[in-house]
This record gives structure tokens, C-alpha cells and sequence, in this order.
């Protein structure tokens, strides 16, 4: 049976110059970076390489790359690094649990933390980000506060006003976090123009390994580190570097900046309009949320009188993966908290799926997609119990 994976904002697989470009540092060029024999200095070397490509990536200094674990290392780095009892932290409602659990964290050690709402449509105001910065905030306070905005939303796609957050947090004085892990590789990135200090990518959301990723921390930001240790990473972060991991992500960014130039993610952006347009002739589908702006790969569709694990079930089932929310929360019914904060009911968040595409994805891919889920949703609905079509 052919299988095709619309669930890349879960995770992606390896594309083979990454499997490949990694493949010498598991076995003959194992050394420690940190080791002054030939094995370190090559792997050193990789280490090193890696970075810069790092720094075109993000558009930094190769300094301002700090490698660490991935997306949740970074949001927590970003949140525990730099604020203290009395600060204030702004983010919002639609982030990922890394951000919002580490807040929960942080506002039991007297931080005062605000979370901003979206609008209906999925999108920040970066108005309401003025509003809860206040008038108190001013360049020189001795008060931090912090500002944490993600890029593109990992279950709507949507991407949010990352430069204009950024132009309101400089002019108030604020320092700024972008999670980018969703973002990161499919849209224009540039950390000096998004204007922010400090900004979190994972490796595995972009054709990389799992468990490696890297984060921007602009020069002179007061960040105390989350793990020490050695001197690893300018002593941002401590641990024997995962040379493996590293090249990897290096080799990811590299192809993720090609991809951004040749045309690769316009197809995709083509693919996804295509399967959405094709879901969307179901009876009883909407898209959640607006549809611009918003990340190429990604659509959230709510299908009435259906609900969404079934759903999920049933694709699988033919072949197709999917996700019914975002998939840090597989394995549970509890409904997305991002269509919640956006105003969906529970049973609507619940009869809701999100489709994300890799960017290998093929017209064959979607003419699959678009033979099975209709029948999916005739066949479930025509079973559904009436609580749920009641829903
Ligand atoms: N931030 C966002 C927006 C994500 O989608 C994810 C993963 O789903 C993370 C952070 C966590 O990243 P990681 O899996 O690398 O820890």
C-alpha cells in the first residue's frame, strides 16, 4: 500500500546528503571537538563548518550560534536564561508547550507573565504585544522583560508578525525570542531583520536528526546558560558537542536555503493549495484560521460532524498520517489549546486535522490523499455516534 507522511511538522525524515554528510562522525571521525589530537581537530573542523553554515542560515555571526538539543532547549534557554524574580515575560496563548510550560515555570518564581490571545483568525496583534509591554518599559530599566513570539504556528502554519513584534520590543526596549522551529526553513529568515535577541530551530523539523539544534543569541544579550559544565559553546552551553547531530543540521540548513531559492517550497505551497482545495469540496470542511500568511507546507482543517482521532485512525489505516493537533500532544484527546485559543469549541478543535507536507511531497502523494479521505469521512460520518454529530 502506498503511504504518504502529511506530518511534517511532526517530524521529518532524513534526506540522504544529511544521512550522508553525518555517516563518517558515528564511526572513523568519532573525536571530541574538544580534543587537541587530529581526531578532535576533525571533528572540530566539522564543528566549525557547521556554524558558518549556521550563521548564513540565521544571517548572524558564527559567535551568535549556540548549538544545543533542539527546539525545547532553546525556548527554555531562552526564558530561564534571562528572566528573574520581578521581570516580566510576554508571550502568547498559541505557543508551543516549550514556551508555555517554561512560563508556567518562571511566574512561580515571581515573574509576572502575560499571555496574549490571538485573533479569531489565528494571527497576534502585534498591538496587543504594545499593549502588554506598557508604557512602564523603557530602554535602561533594570526590570528585563522579555518578549516570545513564535514564527509560524506548528498546528495552523500561520505565520505570525515576528518583524513588526520586533520593531515595537527594540523601540520599547525589550528583549525578544522567536521560536522558530516550525518556521525555520520555509520562509526568508534573518535574524537582524526580525530584530530579535534571541531566536530557538530544531534540527528534525527540517530534514535533520532529532535531538540537535541551534540557537541565535545575539551578542552582548545577558542570557545565563541552562546546563553548564565545560567551556563547550563560549560557555553557553555545556556538554560534548554532538558532532554527528551538528553536521546534520548544518547539512539541513544548507539544503533548507536552497530549497528556499530553487523553487522547491513555491511547489509546495502549490501541493498544499491543491489537497486543501480538494479536501475543501467535503461537505463540512473549513480551513481553521486565515490562509495567508502561512508556511507552505501546513493546512488545519476542522471536518463537522467527525471527530478527528477517528479520523486519524481511519487514514492511517489507508496509508496516510496525519495529525489531529500538534503531535507533542499524540496519544491524547484533549483538544489543540492553539484552535481553542482562537475560539473553536472543544468538539470543533476536536474534529479538526492537520495536514503538513515534506517538501518532497509529489502530485502523486496528494492524488492518494485526495482518493482516501473523502471516503474516510463518508464512511465515519455515516457511523458517527450522534453525540459527536451532535457536536
Ligand atoms: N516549538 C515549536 C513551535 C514546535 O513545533 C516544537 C516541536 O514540535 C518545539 C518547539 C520543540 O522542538 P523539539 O522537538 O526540537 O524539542
Amino acid at each position: 500500500m502506498r503511504r504518504v507522511y502529511c506530518d511534517a511538522n511532526a517530524t521529518t525524515p532524513l534526506l540522504p546528503e544529511v544521512m550522508e554528510a553525518m555517516r563518517p562522525y558515528w564511526m572513523e571521525e568519532f573525536g571530541n571537538a574538544s580534543s587537541i589530537h587530529l581526531q578532535g581537530q576533525k571533528a572540530r573542523k566539522a564543528v566549525d563548518h557547521a556554524r558558518e553554515s549556521l550563521a548564513r542560515f540565521f544571517g548572524c555571526r558564527e559567535a551568535e550560534v549556540v548549538f544545543n538539543s533542539g527546539g525545547t532547549e532553546g525556548d527554555n534557554t531562552a526564558i530561564f536564561g534571562l528572566l528573574r524574580a520581578g521581570d516580566h515575560f510576554i508571550t502568547t496563548e498559541i505557543e508551543h508547550s516549550a514556551v508555555l510550560r517554561a512560563a508556567d515555570r518562571v511566574a512561580e518564581r515571581g515573574v509576572e507573565v502575560t499571555f496574549v490571545a490571538p485573533r479569531k483568525d489565528g494571527l497576534i496583534d502585534p498591538e496587543e504585544i504594545r499593549r502588554a509591554i506598557g508604557p512602564e518599559t523603557r530602554p535602561g530599566d533594570s526590570r528585563r522583560t522579555l518578549v516570545s513570539v513564535m514564527l509560524a504556528n506548528n498546528e495552523t502554519g500561520l505565520l505570525q508578525p515576528v518583524e513588526e513584534i520586533g520593531r515595537i520590543a527594540a523601540k520599547a526596549g525589550t528583549f525578544f525570542h522567536i521560536d522558530a522551529v516550525q518556521g525555520a526553513g520555509k520562509v526568508e529568515f534573518d535574524v537582524r531583520r526580525f530584530g530579535c535577541h534571541l531566536c530557538s530551530t530544531s534540527a528534525h523539523k527540517m530534514h535533520g536528526p532529532k535531538g540537535v539544534g541551534a540557537m541565535y543569541v545575539r551578542r552582548g544579550t545577558p542570557l545565563s546558560p541552562l546546563i553548564v559544565g565545560g567551556s563547550h559553546e563560549r560557555r553557553q552551553r555545556a556538554g560534548t558537542e554532538n558532532v554527528p547531530g551538528i553536521v546534520g543540521l548544518g547539512k539541513a540548513v544548507e539544503l533548507a536555503m536552497k530549497s528556499l531559492e530553487d523553487g522547491t517550497i513555491e511547489r509546495v505551497a502549490r501541493l498544499r493549495d491543491r489537497l486543501e482545495a480538494g479536501i475543501l469540496e467535503i461537505p463540512g470542511t473549513k480551513v481553521n484560521g486565515a490562509v495567508t500568511p502561512r508556511a507552505a507546507n501546513t493546512t488545519n482543517i476542522h471536518f463537522e460532524h467527525l471527530e478527528g482521532e477517528a479520523l486519524v485512525i481511519a487514514l492511517d489505516l489507508k496509508g496516510v498520517a496525519v495529525s489531529g493537533g500538534s503531535a507533542c500532544h499524540s496519544g491524547s484527546t484533549e483538544p489543540s489549546h492553539v484552535l481553542m485559543a482562537m475560539g473553536l469549541g472543544k468538539h470543533a478543535a476536536l474534529a479538526s486535522l492537520r495536514f503538513s507536507l515534506l517538501k518532497t511531497a509529489t502530485d502523486e502523494d496528494i492524488d492518494h490523499v485526495l482518493r482516501v479521505v473523502p471516503e474516510a469521512v463518508e464512511r465515519l460520518r455515516e457511523l458517527a455516534p450522534a453525540a459527536v454529530v451532535r457536536g
